[in-house]
């Protein structure tokens, strides 16, 4: 069995108290690697490396480190088919979904290096003559990265790229569901020719290693993707030492489809918003809101198109859904579907875990008659469960979308422009999509959510390089004697 290590000052290192950990594949329970459980000490090595690197790469020219980028983002096109089937067997997404994942990183990753070329700063005109106004974009320092398990390499590629374009160091732990695919991305950019120190790799638990990367010193900044739970817990820690903190975490997506919608598109819409990668994006469409004159023939088509949904392991071409991520993420969904029995909503499809497989399989699992108040209509269950609310018009829908404490992705279907309109300016979300699913975000737009969501940075596009710089405002002034702003004007 392959063996996987920390990566720390540039050396694939064991930890230092020689402790490991099991990956599993989710659809077979077959462990397929054996991984380094980094320790307390081995977090301050990797921060410390970060360190000691951070001088020479920030003052290293940008389009310097870009080549290296450039050179990374060609080997992952190169070794794109071969770390798909990988992330599939670390993951459990079926494979067309694991090579977008796969995908997303090569598009960051060229996006990244081509800001190479930009980090924009502004300039202005000055109040005063002979004087000249502009600001610059600085590397923050040492950024700790700590990332979830459902984009096992989209996301840390979200987080590496653009930091290390603006001049970070970094210190990266993967989830410890699937460290693979991080350790993968690592290997490639050393290969590219990325300094050691640079980019270092710990793993294990979050509440140890996780934590001692927050708490760090040195560490001035975090960048966290996961569950609202953490990102609180992140945010009030790291708030004691002034760190920035960037929190990208749960959602409660809503799909409102309207009685003039294109109710086949919508159930398209609806199946992979809800089911694709087994209901565990944080993009996932997990409420449906209908409008009540359509509802019953949306949902006869939705439970008819979603009975035909096969279940397996993703590496085989006939399966639609994979497993959950692991054994706990099943119980979890499985009592969500008990307490939406016990609230009243209706249970029309799925509901149970699925036997005779070998991994960890839920059924794609339909409520009906869910009214707002229900808990399986607020809260992230992050499994294949959909919920179908009723509303008499759009304003009433949107009421109900913005209900709930999360703000992430949000769509509608119709075909009218007002409706559109009308979700576009009053749906409570980072991301709205008209007449398409909750899922699908693109790598050169903005990527985040309003309320619980996040704590208003956006990942991705040309907010990407502000979640990972700081600006400086330069003034100069040329006039040679003593000018007052606000004062001599
Ligand atoms: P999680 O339990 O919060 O874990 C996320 C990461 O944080 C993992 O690496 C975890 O380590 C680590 N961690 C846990 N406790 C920690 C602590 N006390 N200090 C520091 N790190 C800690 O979330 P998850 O279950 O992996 O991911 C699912 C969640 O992520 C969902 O809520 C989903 O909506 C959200 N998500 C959000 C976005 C977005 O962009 N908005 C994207 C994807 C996922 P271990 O793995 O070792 O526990």
């Amino acid at each position: 069995m392959q063996e996987y290590k920390l990566f720390i000052n540039g050396e694939w290192a064991t930890s230092s108290t020689g402790e490991t950990f099991d990956d599993v594949n989710p659809a077979t329970l077959e462990t397929i690697g054996k991984l380094q459980k980094a320790s307390i000490e081995d977090v301050k090595s990797a921060v410390d490396s970060a360190d000691d690197a951070f001088g020479k790469w920030s003052a290293t020219p940008a389009p310097q480190r870009a080549k290296i980028l450039f050179r990374a983002a060609s080997m992952l096109e190169d070794r794109k088919e071969e770390l798909s089937r990988l992330l599939t067997m670390e993951m459990g997404k079926v494979l067309k979904e694991a090579r977008g994942d796969v995908q997303e990183a090569i598009d960051i990753t060229y996006y990244a290096a081509g800001e190479g070329r930009r980090l924009f700063g502004e300039t202005t005109p000055s109040e005063l003559p002979d004087k000249f106004c502009m600001t610059i974009r600085r590397p923050i320092g040492v950024v700790g990265l700590i990332t979830p398990w459902n984009f096992p390499m989209a996301i840390p590629a979200w987080k590496i790229m653009p930091a290390l374009i603006a001049g970070n160091t970094l210190v990266i732990k993967p989830a410890s569901d699937t460290p693979i695919l991080s350790i993968e991305l690592v290997k490639i950019l050393e290969k590219a020719g990325l300094p050691g120190g640079v980019l270092n790799l710990v793993m294990g638990e979050g509440s140890t290693v996780g934590s001692a990367i927050v708490h760090h010193p040195k560490i001035r900044a975090v960048s966290f993707t996961g569950s609202l739970e953490t990102g609180k817990w992140i945010l009030g820690e790291a708030a004691r030492d002034m760190k920035k903190v960037s929190l990208e975490l749960g959602g409660k997506n809503p799909i409102i489809v309207m009685e003039d919608a294109d109710l086949d598109l919508a159930v398209d819409g609806i199946i992979w918003g809800a089911f694709g990668t087994t209901g565990q994006r944080c993009t996932a469409a997990s409420r449906v809101i209908a409008h009540e004159k359509i509802i019953k023939e949306l949902q006869a088509k939705l439970i008819k198109r979603t009975k035909a949904l096969r279940l397996g392991n993703g590496l085989l071409d006939t399966v639609d859904v994979g497993p959950v991520i692991n054994n706990s993420q099943l119980r979890k969904i499985a009592q969500y579907v008990d307490i939406g029995k016990n609230e009243g909503a209706n249970l029309v499809l799925g509901g149970r875990v699925v036997k005779p497989l070998a991994g960890y399989f839920f059924e794609p699992t339909i409520f009906t008659d869910v009214t707002p108040d229900m808990r399986i209509a607020r809260e992230e269950i992050f499994g294949p469960v959909v919920s179908m609310l009723s509303a008499a018009d759009v304003d009433e829908a949107i009421r109900i979308a913005n209900s709930v404490e999360y703000g992430l992705s949000s769509s509608i279907y119709t075909a009218s422009m007002r409706n559109a309109f009308r979700a576009i300016e009053k749906i409570e979300a980072g991301i709205t999509y008209i007449n398409a699913s909750t899922i699908g975000a693109e790598i050169h737009l903005p990527f985040g959510g309003v309320k619980s969501t996040g704590n208003g940075t956006r990942e991705a596009g040309t907010t990407a390089i502000e979640e990972f710089t700081e600006i400086k405002t330069v003034y100069i002034d040329y006039s040679g004697k003593l000018q007052k702003a606000q004062i001599d004007v």
